[in-house]
């Protein structure tokens, strides 16, 4: 099997992910659940996104199954692929360093939950997300398949137009005033240039 340069970058990258995630989850699963909307819908979401980030490319690369959905990809692209995935998880990983205990994979609060606002998330709410947003374009950029270049950018629009509303309702739920403050003042996943009046 002959891997392409664009194929490597994004499998390291890939590794990358999965190591920062790992680590932040060992850190993070020791807390007691306050409050939870992990509902299927939303466990079914993170498998989606799971499956287009990490499962597709596997089955583009080890596989001939997706062949069929295969382009010619301009290699020049590379070039914006490369960086824009270095800085997504630049971004991942500052996301998850300053969010530390207080994460979780599904909508979950813990008892001692603590509002971050802070680093990243100092003028976005959703800096892990604008992360994966920025992982799917660098995902289409790096791969020459539809189906596993650009499924992961639907996967990972269906979860921030799903979740993002329920998160931010439970947020205001738990923390009021404190979190309606920080929604004035900040942008979803680009930073707000004029803070809401
Ligand atoms: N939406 C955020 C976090 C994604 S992880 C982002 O994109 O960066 C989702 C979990 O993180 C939520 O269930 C909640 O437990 C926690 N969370 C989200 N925003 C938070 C904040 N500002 N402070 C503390 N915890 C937060």
């Amino acid at each position: 099997m002959i891997f392409q340069p664009a194929h490597l970058i994004f499998a390291a990258g890939t590794a990358v992910y999965l190591v920062i995630r790992a680590v932040f989850q060992r850190r993070a699963a020791s807390g007691h659940k306050a409050v939870s909307h992990a509902d299927l819908r939303d466990r079914l979401l993170v498998v989606l996104v799971g499956a287009c980030q990490v499962g597709l490319p596997a089955v583009l690369m080890l596989t001939p199954w997706l062949d069929t959905a295969h382009y010619a990809r301009p290699p020049a692209l590379t070039w914006f692929g490369a960086p824009l995935l270095a800085g997504a998880l630049w971004l991942f990983w500052r996301s998850h360093a300053d969010l530390g205990v207080n994460w979780s994979v599904t909508l979950e609060l813990d008892r001692d939950h603590a509002l971050v606002t802070r680093g990243v998330y100092g003028r976005i709410r959703h800096p892990m997300y604008a992360s994966f947003f920025a992982m799917a374009l660098a995902q289409a950029l790096l791969l020459d398949n539809w189906i596993a270049g650009w499924g992961a950018l639907l996967a990972v629009g269906l979860l921030y137009r799903i979740r993002t509303p329920r998160e931010e309702q439970m947020m205001l739920e738990s923390f009021g005033d404190a979190y309606r403050a920080y929604m004035q003042r900040t942008g979803g996943v680009v930073p707000r240039a004029i803070p809401r009046s």
